[in-house]
């Protein structure tokens, strides 16, 4: 798979800003300009990263230097955490996104990264996805207006649709759609080139959603990792999911532990794909539509670092 890095115009007056390799904490974000009017889809993981992001955006496009809205696709911080610097923006997102957006603010993955020497292996584990990222000064700035369901925006002479699509990756994930433009962002809907992780659920909300892009009259999508995508991607990220939802369905029956299924699940047609150890969070997210048991970040993250070190082990992490 090929890495853009940086912004690129993927449309009429619609760009894409892309960070390889579009792994842990390296999201895309996007910007939908008409005239002086400019909406910025998603911020980035800290400060640094989010103000050369902007700085980058104001060179190409002069408009930008004052950001009108924000749209945060999700609560997730590498799509929200560097809100602070879009002074005077309005920030938008769905309503289940700003109740999320406390749940995991920087403090608390600061607080992890300093405790990472003495966790063991979930402190390896966290020290490699997270260390890149500086979350210390990072104020969490949560959306200052909110939706249900679906909001039509102006930008200048387009419309842009907010549609609400989750819970799948998150509580709260929202789509951008640039009818107009047959442009689509997807947020962390889309992850393309890498396993996506479904922090929420249910599963099969997030294989309706696939559905439903694949019947949107789109043809470049923008997703939350990784390069430019179209329909393609979309279905491939269908099917995994309906796949590994029959899957573990069949492993909780048995017996399995998570862990146990998530090694045991013949997963070879997405071999490629980067953060394998994210299918034990699939496989209990399953789980958990099954028995109700509700795993915490820290416990998830310690089944991925488990799952992490034996892939390495054998080479496939
Ligand atoms: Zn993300």
């Amino acid at each position: 798979m090929t890495y853009e890095r940086g912004l690129r115009e993927v449309g009429n007056g619609l760009y894409a800003y892309f960070q390889p390799d579009g792994s842990w904490g390296w999201s895309n974000a996007g910007l939908v300009v008409d005239g002086e009017s400019t909406l910025l889809v998603d911020t980035l993981f800290d400060l640094r990263l989010t103000g050369e992001m902007l700085a980058e955006m104001r060179r190409a496009v002069p408009a930008s230097e004052r950001i009108e809205t924000v749209v945060n696709t999700h609560a997730n911080g590498d799509h929200t955490f560097g809100n602070q610097l879009v002074e005077g923006a309005r920030i938008l997102a769905s309503e289940r996104t700003a109740e999320e957006m406390a749940g995991a603010p920087p403090e608390l993955l600061a607080g992890l990264l300093e405790q990472a020497p003495n966790l063991g292996r979930l402190g390896e584990y966290v020290a490699r996805i997270f260390g890149p990222f500086e979350f210390r000064g990072i104020t969490l700035t949560p959306p200052g207006e909110t939706f249900a369901g679906e909001l039509a925006l102006r930008v200048g002479g387009k419309e842009v649709r907010l549609i609400e699509a989750g819970p799948a990756h998150t509580r709260g994930d929202t789509l951008v759609h640039v009818p107009g433009d047959r442009v689509l962002y997807t947020g962390d809907i889309l992850f393309h080139g890498g396993h996506p992780i479904a922090w929420a659920g249910p599963v099969s909300n997030w294989v309706a959603a696939c559905e439903r892009i694949l019947a949107m009259d789109v043809d470049v999508i923008v997703p939350g990792h990784g390069p430019l995508a179209d329909k393609a991607a979309v279905r491939e990220l269908r099917d995994y999911f309906a796949y590994l939802e029959s899957e573990a369905r069949a492993r909780h029956a048995a017996g399995m532990t998570p862990l146990q299924a998530a090694r045991d699940i013949a997963l070879d047609r997405w071999a490629a794909w980067g953060d394998a150890e994210r299918v034990v969070v699939n496989v209990a997210t399953v789980y958990r539509e099954l028995d109700g048991a509700e795993p915490n970040m820290v416990e998830l993250l310690t089944q991925m670092a488990e799952l992490d070190a034996l892939l390495q082990q054998e080479g496939r992490g």
